[in-house]
Parts: structure tokens; C-alpha cells; sequence
């Protein structure tokens, strides 16, 4: 039984060597417990420090590294990590160590029972993060859940561990404009959740912003919802029948009271409204446009500078 981790590595520099420690510790322990072996894989998704340097020093039996010609983003990076993955059963994680290696051994044991498919972690609460982010996340949740066909599950990250058929069928959504969290619940399975804490990152900081987040939050709405395009469509409906309602309101005011010049404002501010609504609806149009124009050049996901493979999969071929 082989165990792949895959690793998205984006200027970790800093913490890679105290991961290095703790997983192969964790490796160490699992083969002993289990008979199982191990092969990290670590992606350089483009790093602007020494991490390559790193993970070249680290690259020997059961270490492998890929890098990228620039950064591509974590999506990109897993999905990198999850063609070139060899193992029986893959597992992603970050640099970090936010996710503890220790849950490895329970994910291994959930997979081993033959009940799930992935095993994957997920935060229980947001502990620790500044309150206006926790908010926003969670209306994103709210909403994606109601809009989209597909479960996406407040809290839940990337750290899994699945089985070869969930890797196959991920590797099947090619698409360019990658959402992980959508794609899991996509392509279903049983799924065995596990209670985790946030911890603090070991070295380096993060690379999330706030604007960073909204956007992503976009990109997974757009990709696995096409509920906003209907919404210029409802709106249209509702503000027709007003504006009918409004023109018998009118005429009937015109014929008992005659017509005294009157309602510039309101007319302005009508006019603003509608030119707001117009845009609104037409920018969501454009985010779909948009998605859509990507999707249709046919990008790969990722190019790849340079590997310790010999017969590197292209990201071309993605
Ligand atoms: N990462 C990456 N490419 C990026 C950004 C991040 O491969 O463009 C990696 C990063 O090195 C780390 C993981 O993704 O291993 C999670 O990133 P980070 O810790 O910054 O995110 P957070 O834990 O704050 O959500
Ligand atoms: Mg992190």
C-alpha cells in the first residue's frame, strides 16, 4: 500500500523543514503501525524565495518535487500534485502545518475500513480569525449551499486523504477555473469528516488576503452555480409589473388632479436605479463571460520548469 502526500509549496522556505521533521516522523510511525510506505510530493508553485533550492536538497527516495514556471495558485498546485501522484491512496496537505500529520494515521485507518472513500478534515470553528472574515464566510456558505446543486461544506479543507478512484475522477474535471471545494462535493463519494482545530502556522505567513478570498468566493460561485443569471431575468419581471402598476397610478393621478409639472427628483432617481440594476446584471453576465472565455482557450492548469521525474506528465496535457 502506497501513500502519496501531496504538498503545494508557495515561498515556505521557512516552514519546510520543520514539515519535513514532523511528516516523516509521522511516516516513520504509520509504517511501523500499518505496513504502509510513503512518497511526498511536493509542489513549488512558483516560489519567489529559496524554495526550490529546498526542496531540491529534500529530493531523494520518498521525496519527489515539482515546480512550476510560475505561480499558478494552489488549485493548480493540487492538481498538479494529484496527475503525478503514484500512490494507492493520495493525501494533500499543506506546508504549514496547520494540518497536523498525526490525523493522517486516522484518515489511513477511515480509508482502511472500506465505509469511505476520502476522509477529509474540517474546521469546527473559526477560532482565531478576525470576526468580519468568519462573517463573510459564513454568508458565503449560506449562499452557495442554497444556489448551487452541489454540497459545499462550511469549514472543510483541503487536508484528505482519498482513495485512487476519487483522484480519478477529480483529475476528469480538466476545467481551468478550479474551485477544490466544489470539485470534492462534485464528484461525491462517501466522505468521513474530521473535527479539527486551526492551529497557528509554523514560519512564513499566508498568503490570503481579504480581497484575495472575495474573489475566489466569486470564481466558486460562478463555477458551480448558474443561479446569478437568472436573477437579471427576475429582477426584469418584478420591475416591469412595477412600472405598469406605476403608469396606472399615474394616468389615474392625471385624470382626477390634471398634470402641475412635478417629480424630477423621483424621475433621477429612477433613472439611477435602473442604470444600477442594468450594470449589476450585466457584470454578472460578464463574470459567466468571462469564466467561459477562459475555459474555452484551453489552458493547461499549469506548465512545469523543472522536476526530479523522469517522465514528467505536461501540464499541457491537462
Ligand atoms: N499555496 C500555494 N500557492 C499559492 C498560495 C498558497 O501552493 O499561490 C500553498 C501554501 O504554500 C500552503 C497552502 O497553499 O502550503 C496554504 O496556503 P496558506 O497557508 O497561505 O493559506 P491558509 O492556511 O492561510 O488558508
Ligand atoms: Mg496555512
Amino acid at each position: 500500500m502506497l501513500v502519496s502526500i501531496i504538498v503545494p509549496c508557495y515561498n515556505e522556505e521557512e516552514a519546510l523543514p520543520f514539515f519535513l521533521d514532523a511528516i516523516q516522523q509521522t511516516e516513520a510511525e504509520m509504517t511501523a503501525a500499518y505496513g504502509c510506505d510513503f512518497e511526498l510530493l511536493f509542489v513549488n508553485d512558483g516560489s519567489r524565495d529559496n524554495t526550490l533550492e529546498v526542496l531540491r536538497s529534500f529530493a531523494g527516495p520518498g521525496v519527489r518535487y515539482l515546480s512550476f514556471s510560475r505561480n499558478f495558485g494552489k488549485e493548480a498546485a493540487m492538481y498538479a500534485g494529484l496527475q503525478h501522484a503514484r500512490g494507492d491512496y493520495v493525501a494533500i496537505m499543506d506546508a504549514d502545518l496547520q494540518h497536523p500529520p498525526e490525523m493522517l494515521k486516522a484518515m489511513y485507518e477511515g480509508l482502511q475500513t472500506g465505509a469511505y472513500d476520502c476522509v477529509a478534515a474540517r474546521r469546527e470553528s473559526r477560532k482565531g480569525e478576525p470576526p468580519v472574515r468568519s462573517f463573510f464566510a459564513r454568508c458565503f456558505y449560506r449562499l452557495i449551499n442554497r444556489i448551487s446543486d452541489t454540497e459545499i461544506v462550511d469549514g472543510a479543507c483541503d487536508f484528505r486523504m482519498m482513495t485512487r478512484p476519487v483522484v480519478n475522477a477529480i483529475l476528469s474535471l480538466g476545467e481551468y477555473n478550479r474551485f477544490s471545494k466544489g470539485i470534492f462535493g462534485w464528484v461525491g463519494f462517501r466522505t468521513k469528516w474530521l473535527p479539527y482545530e486551526n492551529v497557528a502556522r509554523v514560519a512564513g505567513e499566508t498568503k490570503w488576503s481579504f480581497w484575495q478570498l472575495l474573489l475566489y468566493s466569486i470564481q466558486g460561485i460562478v463555477g458551480f452555480s448558474t443561479v446569478p443569471l437568472a436573477l437579471a431575468s427576475v429582477l426584469g419581471l418584478v420591475l416591469c409589473l412595477l412600472s405598469l402598476l406605476m403608469v396606472v397610478y399615474i394616468i389615474i393621478k392625471t385624470l382626477l388632479f390634471g398634470d402641475p409639472v412635478g417629480g424630477w427628483p423621483s424621475l433621477a432617481c429612477m433613472v439611477m436605479f435602473m442604470g444600477g440594476i442594468q450594470l449589476f446584471c450585466m457584470g454578472i453576465l460578464g463574470q459567466y463571460l468571462a469564466k467561459t472565455y477562459l475555459e474555452t482557450k484551453r489552458r493547461p492548469i499549469y506548465i512545469l520548469a523543472e522536476t526530479d521525474e523522469e517522465n514528467p506528465h505536461g501540464g499541457q496535457e491537462a
